[in-house]
């Protein structure tokens, strides 16, 4: 039974894949067994977890992708699909996050938030879907955030977009599971990386997270690989349109 964990044989996709979250999750990925390209816009980063990947014994491939742009999206899908033989797993995992009250936001920081973190969900989608419904088999894992049920002052773009991510999954889910493509997505609570580093790295802030938080830790890159696995793997073939709150008891305090 357990072999249905196993992703032997599978390609995934993992935007955002050079660092903190994605890394977890590509390295998760390639734990399983799945072979992953990996898209982002700092090389150096997708190569160093390039080299990890191998390390495990998977393939992975280096795609330079901005996920704002659509072209560049298309290309990272047919160049998986391509250089590493199908497409099976999706993960829409790239995201920025903008500081700002929401009396001062100006036009273009709201764009870019919406456009990176939400439109370019509906974008890599949209490209996987190109060999996803034909060989009726896929699993889209669209990383949201607690931020989408428990806002914090001051980042009304990232909540709006990661609000819009979760409709936007459950809509497609709804969309393509007669095509057996499977969509869910993962809600993280608060995980120590570079997007909330000028945060986290304040122990009193850090501190008093970690207090707010039933399990009393903060989450890492390996809890939130570990639930995109099971999520794409055959063990969840009857899950889709799920949000799996992943955060520690954080949004149920
Ligand atoms: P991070 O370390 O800043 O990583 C963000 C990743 O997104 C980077 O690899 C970055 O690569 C990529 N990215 C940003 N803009 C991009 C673009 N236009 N095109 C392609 N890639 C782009 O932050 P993280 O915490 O790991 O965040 C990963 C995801 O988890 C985000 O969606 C975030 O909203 C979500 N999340 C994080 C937390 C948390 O506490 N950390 C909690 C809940 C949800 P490049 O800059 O090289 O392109």
């Amino acid at each position: 039974m357990f072999e249905r964990f196993r992703l032997d044989g599978q390609v995934a996709v993992v935007t955002g894949a050079g660092r903190g979250i994605g890394r977890g999750i590509a390295l998760a990925l390639a734990e399983a067994g799945a072979d992953v390209a990996l898209a982002g816009r700092t090389v150096a980063q997708l190569e160093e977890t390039a080299h990890t990947v191998e390390a495990l014994g998977r393939r992975a491939l280096v795609v330079p992708t901005d996920v704002t742009v659509s072209e560049q999206v298309e290309r990272l899908a047919d160049r998986a699909a391509s250089e590493l033989g199908h497409l099976d797993i999706l993960v829409n995992n790239a995201g920025i996050l903008v500081d700002q009250e929401a009396q001062a936001i100006r036009d273009d920081d709201w764009l870019r938030v919406i456009d990176t973190n939400l439109n370019s969900v509906m974008r890599c989608a949209r490209a996987a879907a190109r060999y996803m419904i034909p060989q009726q088999r896929g699993s889209i894992v669209n990383i949201a955030s607690i931020f989408a049920y428990t806002p914090a002052p001051r980042f009304s773009s990232y909540v709006a977009a990661k609000g819009g991510m979760i409709s936007f999954t459950r809509a497609l889910a709804l969309e393509w599971a007669r095509y057996k493509v499977r969509v869910n997505a993962i809600a993280p609570g608060y995980v120590h990386t570079e997007l909330n580093e000028w945060a986290l790295s304040n122990p009193q802030i850090r501190d008093g997270l970690i207090r707010a938080t039933p399990l009393r830790r903060l989450g890492t890159p390996e809890d939130i690989g570990l639930a995109v696995v099971y999520l794409a793997s055959p063990a969840a073939d009857y899950m889709t349109g799920e949000i799996v709150v992943l955060d520690g008891g954080y949004v149920i305090r």
